[in-house]
């Protein structure tokens, strides 16, 4: 049966309309993805989860069409703004044809795990799909989608090859989706045409050559960081000859590159038991590559901050990438103190000629607030250092507007 509160079925009189506020009608205009509920000063009737909501402007003419999200603050995920639009079928495939059109010529053989559609930036608001091998992830961050799932997997299926189909669902979603009828679940296969026996085990993707194994049914974000693939690549140039410390390691994804690239040693550093594990696997699974090979491999499961606190042991290239440390706009201030303190410990452990690698993944924190922070931290160890890169969002991960902007990593050599 069909939800009845899905666009097709709702007739043009009974369409949910809304008015908004002079000021988010600017905001809207100019392409922006969010509209908050305490924009909103009209609407005709309560709106359905999921369903397509219309705003009109001062004077009544069609501004935009979004999702509906009556339990979010973000009120309405807009999906087109300008001229009116019909959302059916045939408009769906063609955003999807977009999407995959951006990536087609980014990857090669070598490289089979990396983002399709990355959220409001590619024109799919709360949603993201992660290509892994033969897999499709689908990843939700708000539940307007959950009545459009089938929808979505009937698109999916026509229009990407693949083996499988996995919904991962954002934490916050997760109830919601539980309390709804089909239920869904996180890590749920939609969708197979493999053995039985396969679909629990993690997956084994080439980024670059090298292999990797992701836990797209259970793992951090789809299963592994897609969007740090240029930052390793960079590493892997720089990692000749050297100790590398890879703090906040995860499954280790630096340390193979920067093995390959000829590192001496390569320590991952995590508190979580699953990445450190699996940080010894991805390393195993690369052994083919002489540099691999050759490379002595650590893994210290520990708390990053208080292990670099007490361990006197010096490294030539360290890579600190912890997880956001402003989860929330409020934390802003706090996170920069707490990047600026992480950077001058990873400094205190630099041995002369060493490189640092200093990364954010937080949104609340703008790259130059960043970037300054770790400025200030090389500063203040009295040491000669110079700049000599940073990195921002790979191309299938695009930042489209300034909330969407999370990810920068900044280079620094420090002479003495
Ligand atoms: N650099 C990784 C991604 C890092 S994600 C990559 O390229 O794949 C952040 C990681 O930090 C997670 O694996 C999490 O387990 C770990 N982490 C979070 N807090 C930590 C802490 N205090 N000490 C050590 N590791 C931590």
């Amino acid at each position: 049966m069909k939800n009845p509160s899905t666009a097709q079925n709702i007739s043009a009189a009974t369409r949910l309309r809304l008015r908004i506020t002079a000021a988010a009608e600017t905001i809207v205009r100019s392409g922006h993805p969010w509209l908050f509920a305490d924009s909103i000063h009209e609407l005709n009737r309560a709106g359905a989860s999921g369903e397509l909501a219309v705003i009109y402007d001062r004077k009544d003419k069609f501004l935009a069409v979004g999702l509906f999200d009556p339990d979010s603050p973000i009120r309405v995920r807009i999906l087109h703004a300008g001229k009116p639009q019909t959302i059916d079928a045939a408009w769906w495939q063609a955003r999807l044809e977009q999407a995959l059109a951006r990536r087609r010529d980014l990857f090669d053989a070598q490289t089979t795990g990396y983002r399709l559609i990355h959220g409001e930036s590619d024109g799919w608001p709360g949603l993201v799909l992660d290509h892994y091998d033969t897999t499709l992830v689908l990843k939700i961050y708000t539940a307007a989608w959950l009545p459009r799932l089938d929808e979505m997997l009937t698109l999916l299926k026509e229009n990407v090859p693949c083996e499988r189909i996995v919904l991962r669902l954002s934490r916050n979603i997760q109830a919601a989706a539980e309390h709804r009828t089909p239920v869904r679940r996180d890590g749920e296969i939609l969708f197979s045409q493999r053995a039985e026996t396969m679909l629990g085990a993690p997956i084994i993707f080439l980024e670059n050559g090298l292999r990797f194994e992701a836990d797209v049914l259970r793992g951090q974000k789809t299963g592994f960081f897609l969007d740090q693939r240029e930052n390793r690549r960079e590493v892997e140039t720089l990692a000749r000859g050297r100790r590398v410390l890879n703090a906040f390691s995860f499954s280790g994804g630096f340390s193979v590159y920067a093995a390959r690239g000829g590192a001496k040693s390569v320590t991952d550093l995590d508190m979580s038991a699953h990445a450190v594990e699996s940080a010894k696997r991805n390393f195993a699974l690369n052994q083919n590559f002489p540099g691999v090979a050759a490379c002595r491999h650590e893994t210290v499961r520990a708390d990053a901050f208080e292990w670099m606190a007490s361990e006197a042991e010096k490294f030539d290239l360290i890579v600190l990438d912890p997880p956001s440390l402003a989860k929330r706009a409020a934390e802003h201030e706090g996170a920069i103190r707490a990047y600026e303190r992480l950077n001058s410990q990873g400094i205190e452990k630099l041995a002369r000629d060493g490189i640092l690698v200093a990364g954010s993944c937080s949104a609340h924190v703008p790259a130059m607030e960043f970037f300054d922070a770790v400025r200030r931290a090389a500063m203040k160890s009295g040491r000669k250092f110079s700049e000599f890169k940073t990195l921002q969002h790979p191309p299938d991960h695009p930042a489209a507007f300034k909330e969407a902007e999370y990810l920068k990593v900044i280079y620094l050599k420090f002479e003495t």
